[in-house]
């Protein structure tokens, strides 16, 4: 998209001589390095020959109060960023938990990405309309169709690529005619979980043999997040661990190996209530939501809402905290188990088939989760341990 705005702006509506365009990105953190190695080669030397504005942001902290920063913002660009202050690990590892999916909505890039450039561009233009080109390819009309939700008064959403109808075969024979390189690999995060944005898994893991060290930083985040929770896997039917083993990539997991022998590793203390989900009469005679709930509004069979409670009560190396989660396990009178993650954990509490149901364990597994449990947890854990009744007030 890019090169051909450049190559004939005023066919797309732009100055002769671009000075109207500027090309903001911002940074995840993640990207593979060898996106960022071709960018930086040949769409900056493009940049730098059109004397086109390239401006470089990103999030500067997790809470939306840090805003954002501006790395760079030049005519003349001749390197990228490869992260800010924040990167989207940094929201991963202190919570233990994966990119998702909330409300059909890609959080991760909303927070990384979208949510900076609205910002900047907030900052930047202030009251005066722009045009927001965005380069889908012409098969992701889904995503230009949530985009433009964003839509407003001084933000016209623009998808070029879709409009010409560009699809990858297509921009790949434009981009090898324009550059000498074969096949430009797709550009998302390393730690990306969404089918849709990424590669094919072949590229994937190939890519993945190439950058064993980068695909062992996800194996680590991987690792917490199914500590913390066995299901928890990176890809919806398989974790990247089984399809790195399956795949032979030794330099990955020998490198992940390697991160977690020189770690500090944590005992992790994880409490779950699974609350009672709302009865069928409760949304009959409730509608939507239901301010005064009644034992009759709860059904003990279905489950609903679940708060978590995790604690580290435990760090050290990684030689030292197994055996001192066997000598835990030994104190509640059982042993560790190892699922088939091979994660050692100490089942305390499981979880019954009726609700309100409480869980909890000790599991050991790489430091860096951040403790974190709210308010009315200990009371409502009490009050359900106690008592085994309906809690009234959800
Ligand atoms: S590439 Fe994947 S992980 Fe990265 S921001 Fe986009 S959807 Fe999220
Ligand atoms: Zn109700």
């Amino acid at each position: 998209m890019i090169v051909a705005l450049c190559e004939d702006p005023t066919a797309y509506g732009l100055r002769e001589d671009l000075s109207d365009l500027v090309i903001v990105t911002s940074h995840t953190g993640e990207e593979w390095p060898d996106s960022l190695d071709l960018a930086e080669i040949h769409v900056l030397r493009l940049l730098r020959r059109y004397r086109v504005r390239l401006v470089q942001v990103a999030r500067a902290g997790q809470s939306d109060a840090a805003g954002y920063v501006v790395l760079s913002d030049t005519r003349e660009p001749d390197r990228l960023w490869r992260r800010g202050p924040w990167a989207l690990s940094d929201e991963y590892t202190p919570t233990g938990t994966l990119p998702q999916f909330a409300q059909g909505k890609r959080i991760c890039s909303i927070r990384a990405k979208g949510s900076v450039i609205d910002r900047w561009a907030e900052d930047e233009f202030g009251a005066t309309p722009y045009r927001h080109a965005i380069g889908f390819e012409a098969t992701e009309i889904n995503r230009s169709e949530r985009d433009i939700e964003y839509a407003s008064p001084t933000r016209k959403p623009w998808y070029p690529l879709i409009e010409w109808g560009w699809d990858r075969p297509r921009l790949q024979a434009f981009l090898y005619a324009a550059f000498g390189v074969k096949e430009w690999p797709k550009s998302y995060c390393a730690l990306c979980c969404f089918p849709a944005t990424m590669a094919a898994r072949d590229k994937h893991l190939e890519r993945c043999r190439t950058f064993p060290d980068v695909a062992a930083r996800v194996l680590l985040l991987e690792h917490r997040a199914m500590a913390l929770n066995a299901r928890t896997t990176l890809y919806r039917d398989s974790s990247l661990k089984e399809l790195l083993i399956d795949d032979g990539n030794d330099a990955a997991l020998s490198a992940y190996e390697r991160m977690l022998s020189d770690m500090p590793w944590a005992v992790y203390h994880v409490r779950r209530i699974y609350f009672a989900g709302r009865s069928d009469t409760c949304k009959a005679q409730h509608g939507d939501t239901c301010t005064t709930p009644r034992a009759s509004c709860r059904d003990p069979l279905r489950k609903g809402t679940c708060w978590r409670s995790v604690r580290t009560s435990a760090l050290g190396p990684r030689d030292a905290i197994t055996p001192h989660l066997k000598q835990l396990a030994k104190e509640q009178g059982t042993t560790t188990t190892s699922a088939e993650d091979g994660i050692p954990r100490v089942n305390i509490r499981e979880p019954g088939t009726t609700y309100p149901a409480l869980q909890e364990l000790l599991v050991a597994a790489p430091a860096g989760v951040h403790g974190k449990e709210r308010k009315s947890f200990a009371h409502r854990w009490d009050q359900i341990a106690g008592t085994n009744t309906l809690p009234l007030d959800l």
